[in-house]
């Protein structure tokens, strides 16, 4: 059974659910069809009104909203609403924006005028992870609608519960049947969807591998992709950065979410001036998070999103460790039920190590000392992936330059404050490409019609 809720924090099997037959997935898809025809001619402000009015609904119904997301992956509860009232406002900002980003622009040709309008392209298939059960969602879903394309969304087999609480938000709202569509289907089916003509384009937001296949097969088609997948973030802590400001970032950087994040700090880069004090205050305060129920508000670790999750975690842990890789704090899975992992920090990760290139999805911080910028830099860069990044200074011009330097997609100085729905988020390398969020967002599915006008003779 691939569609399962299971509570983390007590591995309960709350609710099972069957993948849709082939002909459930035909009706599915023959419905959205059907559902664009209309969707499209729609003007912005009608598809406003109901794109603006799911938000309003997440908002006004945060609690039931975020409940299903600690009880499906173990989202500590606050973190959970927040997720719910953030997805909230990506959709209210689409409803506001669209029409602004999507406007008609004028060119300046040698003769004649032109201009180049927006229009839509039709059923766009999002394949979506159960880290941020519903933010991943809205993040397709808000501008898609709003371009006049209409979606059907493969979720991750693990939150069943919030991807359906998600597809019936948008009929509450009074979208069509068929503008949003959940859809239950095994990777066989989901492939076959990529290959269906109807479908002209697919979001991703996943891991290396599922990026890998699906950008293959939407390739294969000739169907425009965009690819959200994993990182390994720098956290680059110059000397001359404060320290009581810094602490805190690291700290959430790398255990928001119980560290399940793609743009999570990852890798602690840090001066050798301050190296020592800077592993003392992060320890202290990662050791001071005690495992509880991630619905009651007082938790400050919940469990890791499944099982599976934590075991091939440990896993991971103990191959660098095996590879020379020392254990500063935790490595193991923690003595009760649930899938709770120790906080942990490895050091003297080589790059010979297997464990210097690849992703820890979970509470599992790398640390490494540097002699100078140049070296904090270029020990950054060395990573096949290409997210996003940080970098903490007292001289925000030195961050500033210490930003263009590393090679990634978003870069943050003196915060981790990653998201927001005006900004634009993805990244470059085996981190993907496409951009959601902000302006640039809603152009990845889209064409983007020349038009010229002019009256001239032909030249013959
Ligand atoms: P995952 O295994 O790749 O799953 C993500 C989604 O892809 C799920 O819906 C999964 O379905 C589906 N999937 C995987 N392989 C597939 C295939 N061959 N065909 C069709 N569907 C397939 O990723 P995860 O481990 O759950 O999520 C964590 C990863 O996502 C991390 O690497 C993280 O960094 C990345 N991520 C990136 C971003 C970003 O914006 N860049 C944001 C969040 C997460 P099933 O569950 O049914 O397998």
């Amino acid at each position: 059974m691939s569609y399962q809720s299971v509570n983390p924090y007590n591995g309960k099997l709350l609710k099972t659910f069957p993948e849709l037959t082939d002909k459930q997935l035909e009706l599915a898809l023959k419905t959205a069809t059907t559902c664009y025809e209309t969707w499209k001619r729609k003007t912005y402000a009608e598809r406003a009104v109901i794109v603006a009015k799911a938000g309003a609904i997440m908002h006004a119904r945060v609690d039931e909203f975020a409940r299903l997301v600690t009880l499906e992956m173990g989202k500590l509860i606050n973190e959970a609403r927040g997720e719910v009232k953030f997805s909230a406002d990506i959709l209210a900002y689409y409803a506001k924006n669209a029409e602004r980003f999507l406007a008609p622009e004028n060119l300046h040709p040698t003769r004649g005028e032109a201009h180049v309008e927006t229009s839509p392209i039709g059923i766009i298939f999002g394949v979506e992870p159960w880290n941020f059960p519903y933010y991943q969602l809205a993040r397709v879903a808000g501008p898609q609608l709003m371009a006049g394309n209409v979606v059907v969304v493969k979720h991750a087999g693990c939150v069943p519960q919030c991807a359906i609480a998600f597809e019936k938000l948008w009929i509450e709202a009074g979208a069509p049947v068929g503008a949003y569509t959940n859809l239950l289907i095994s990777h066989d089916q989901s492939d076959r969807v990529i290959d269906d003509p109807r479908i002209k384009g697919v979001a991703l937001t996943g891991s290396v591998a599922a990026g890998q296949s699906i950008a293959a097969r939407a390739g294969q088609n000739l169907k425009i992709s965009s690819m959200e997948l994993g990182g390994s973030d720098a956290f680059i802590v110059l000397e001359d950065a404060d320290l009581e400001k810094t602490i805190p970032w690291a700290v959430w950087g790398r255990m928001y979410n119980q560290g399940q994040t793609c743009c999570a700090a990852k890798r602690f880069i840090v001066s050798e001036k301050i190296a020592d004090k800077f592993l003392e205050k992060f320890q202290t305060a990662l050791a001071a998070l005690q495992p509880g129920d991630p619905m009651d508000e007082k938790t400050t670790k919940g469990p890791l999103s499944t099982e599976s999750a934590l075991v091939d975690l440990l896993k991971q842990v103990d191959g660098a460790v095996a590879k020379g890789a020392k254990v500063l704090m935790g490595g193991k899975r923690i003595n009760r039920p649930g899938s709770f992992m120790e906080t942990t920090i490895l050091t003297d990760v080589k790059p010979e190590n297997p464990a210097f290139r690849e992703e820890f999805f979970g509470p599992v911080a790398l640390f490494f000392r540097v002699k100078n910028e140049d070296e904090a830099i270029a020990l950054a860069n060395d990573s096949d992936f290409g997210l996003g990044g940080s970098v903490f200074t007292k001289d925000v011009a030195r961050g500033k330059r210490v930003a263009s330097r590393v090679e990634t997609g978003m870069m943050f100085i003196n915060n981790i404050d990653w998201s927001d729905a005006a900004l634009p988020f993805g990244g470059i390398k085996d981190s993907g490409y496409g951009r959601e969020l902000g302006s640039m967002g809603i152009q990845e599915f889209v064409n983007k019609k020349l038009v010229r006008v002019a009256s001239m003779a032909a030249p013959v």
